[in-house]
C-alpha cells in the first residue's frame, strides 16, 4: 500500500513500554495484581484487587478477548457468540 511499517520482536516493543513508563514519575506500576472489581464515579474509577485499593482518573480494560472488566463496567460489549474475531 506504500505505507511504511516497523516490525519489532514482542518482547523488544514490551522493553521499550515498560522502559518508557519506569521513565515516567506520573506513572506507577503494579504487576501480578487481578482487579477483582471496578466501579466509576464523577471522581474516576475505583479498583479492588488483592493488593489494595487504588484510584484513578482512567481505566484501560486490556485483559484480553474475554475481558471480566469490560464486561463488569460494559455489560453490553461481553463477546456473544461469535466463534472468529477480525480486526
Ligand atoms: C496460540 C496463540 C498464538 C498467537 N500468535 C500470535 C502471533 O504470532 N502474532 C500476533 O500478533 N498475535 C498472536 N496471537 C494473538 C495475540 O496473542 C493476542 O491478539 C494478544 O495477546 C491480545 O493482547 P491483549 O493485550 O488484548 O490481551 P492478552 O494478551 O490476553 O493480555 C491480557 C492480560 O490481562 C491480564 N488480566 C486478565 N484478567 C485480569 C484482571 N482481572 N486484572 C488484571 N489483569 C488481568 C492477563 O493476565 C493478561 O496478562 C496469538 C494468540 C494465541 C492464543
Amino acid at each position: 500500500m506504500g505505507a511504511p511499517y516497523l516490525t519489532v520482536h514482542r518482547a523488544d516493543l514490551q522493553r521499550a513500554l515498560a522502559g518508557a513508563v519506569e521513565d515516567s514519575p506520573s506513572i506507577g506500576m503494579l504487576l501480578g495484581a487481578a482487579v477483582e472489581k471496578a466501579t466509576t464515579g464523577s471522581d474516576g474509577v475505583r479498583l479492588t484487587t488483592a493488593e489494595g485499593e487504588f484510584a484513578a482518573g482512567l481505566l484501560i480494560a486490556a485483559d484480553g478477548v474475554r475481558s471480566d472488566l469490560r464486561a463488569l463496567l460494559s455489560p453490553e460489549s461481553r463477546q456473544t457468540d461469535r466463534p472468529h474475531l477480525g480486526v
